[in-house]
């Protein structure tokens, strides 16, 4: 053994008593953190956004095993400020402008640490009766703001990939083949089963089929029109295309918000496709569903209350941190069914009428997320929140016009919510070349550690990705990422 091996009780020398920091010491220590977060708010804008380090480099930089005697708080801070943190990339820098930005908000870190100092479990009522109350409350609060019908019923799971996971678990069960007593495996009567997502939809419908015995093969990617929405006549020819072959359409997933482009496949469309050949419809909002918040955005969300499950991401564009994601569906009883399983110890906790959330999914332990969504709803208010989606919007269609007004730049999508996608033009060179530009442009940038973009392929081509999410990003901190693109294409052929 590595540490000094001690008798029952006996403690190493210099250890600390047993039981946790003393009151004293953890008040101190939480003063020293309220000021340590605070700080790192408000001079993030001063950090290189992202480390230099090799892959391995800070790993290196740490002991290889865990300290046999307690270290000071002290000193766990120190390596904090000198090993860790400059290791990190800031999402919560207003110049981060990669993936879905970033949504670190005052109220959501608050939530964060009184979460962790509650460390409740809400999977039973009984467990946190406050906690699934709450859960069921913010949902619900959520719900009427996206303008869903009270037909759907919530529940927060981590992230999208997982909501569209148990939502897609829901539609095979809506299939009634009996999957969850007897699996899928040497079963010689049962159907091919098949998904259907535009070209442009998440990965996470591949790991859904993956896990749920569907195979990503059977997932097919459906064309999209020149704005990378779903063609819904392809949608209809696939479908007929694989009932005629003997398979099951089992799910279609219609995208509002794709990864890229933030496209917005036609849903209200795709409703009609899905009620005359009776398949499962599953939106993923992840992103977009907070343009349902605006008048203005409503128009994205058309149809999708129709649909079977939505996926939302408050994480993605409400300001709640990572992570919080929501399903919303109209078929409860089928997620029930898929997933209810008490075991011995919890039958006590089948309360009469209230929710269990451990039964919607395949966690049981399950993290008091609906705290932290409480309070960034309530310190920003809907309004509050409405407008920052607005000032985002409006920050993208004035990066959107620079770009548009800048001859040696071309957008590579429309501008809908908060994302650009756009490309440096370079007629004098080859497409592979024009690429390789575009790439390196966003690649110099990030070197700097002033901005971080990320790029993506719109058309097969490279197009610089450009997201606006974060509170603290305001027209500054836009207009000189702009000023240091158009000062990299400069600089090139
Ligand atoms: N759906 C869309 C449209 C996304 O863009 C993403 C990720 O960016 C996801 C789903 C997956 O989200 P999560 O990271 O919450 O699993």
């Amino acid at each position: 053994m590595r540490c000094s091996r001690m008798n029952d009780g006996e403690l190493p020398p210099g250890a600390a008593a047993l039981g946790d920091v003393s009151s004293a010491e953890f008040r101190d220590q939480l003063h020293q953190v309220a000021d340590w977060i605070a700080d790192y708010r408000e001079r993030i804008e001063q950090r290189a956004i992202s480390p230099h380090d090799a892959p391995g480099a800070i790993a290196a930089a740490l002991p290889a095993t865990a300290p046999c005697a307690p270290e000071s708080f002290k000193t766990i801070l120190e390596d904090l400020d000198r090993i860790i943190v400059p290791g990190l990339v800031h999402w919560g820098h207003p110049s981060f402008f990669g993936y879905f930005g970033s949504t670190t908000t005052a109220p959501g870190i608050l939530g964060e640490m009184i979460c962790a100092a509650l460390n409740v479990s809400a999977m039973t009522w009984r467990t946190s009766p406050a906690a699934t109350e709450l859960e069921g409350v913010v949902l619900d609060w959520l719900r009427q703001m996206l303008q869903l019908s009270p037909a759907h019923h919530g529940v927060v799971y981590d992230t999208a990939s997982v909501a569209t996971l148990h939502a897609l678990a829901a539609a095979r069960e809506s299939l009634q083949l009996d999957v969850r007593k007897q699996g899928l495996s040497g079963r010689a009567g049962l159907p091919r089963l098949k998904l259907y997502a535009s070209d442009q939809a998440h990965s996470s419908i591949e790991k859904a089929a993956v896990v749920l015995g569907i195979g990503a093969e059977n997932v097919t990617r459906i064309r999209c029109d020149a704005e990378y929405r779903m063609l819904p006549a392809a949608l209809v020819a696939a479908i007929e295309r694989d009932i005629a072959l003997g398979c099951k359409p089992c799910a279609v997933v219609a995208t509002v918000g794709t990864t890229s482009a933030t496209s917005v496949d036609p849903v209200t469309d795709i409703v009609a496709v899905c009620r005359k050949q009776g398949v499962w419809l599953h939106v993923d909002a992840a992103y977009g569903g907070a343009m349902a918040m605006l008048p203005e955005g409503r128009w994205a969300m058309a149809g999708a209350d129709d649909a079977d499950s939505i996926v939302v991401n408050p994480h993605k564009w409400l300001f709640v941190p990572l992570d919080f994601s929501t399903l919303y569906t109209r078929r409860p009883e089928l997620l029930r069914s898929v997933f209810a399983l008490t075991p011995e110890y919890l039958q006590g906790d089948a309360s009469g009428g209230a929710e269990n959330y451990m039964d919607y999914g395949i966690q049981l332990g399950r993290r008091f997320r609906a705290l932290k969504a409480w309070m960034v709803f309530r310190t920003f208010g809907e309004d509050g929140i409405r407008a920052r989606i607005r000032e985002h919007r409006r920050l993208a269609q004035l990066l959107a016009s620079w770009v548009e007004s800048e001859s040696g730049f071309e957008l590579m999508a429309p501008v809908h919510m908060g994302v650009v996608c756009f490309r440096a033009r370079a007629d004098s060179l080859t497409p592979q070349e024009a690429d390789a530009l575009n790439e390196s442009i966003v690649t110099t940038i990030n070197a700097t550690g002033k901005a971080y973009l990320t790029y993506t392929r719109l058309r097969g081509r490279v197009a610089i990705r450009l997201a606006i999410g974060n509170v603290l990003t305001t027209e500054r901190h836009v207009a000189a990422c702009w000023e240091s693109i158009r000062g990299e294409r400069q600089g090139r052929p």
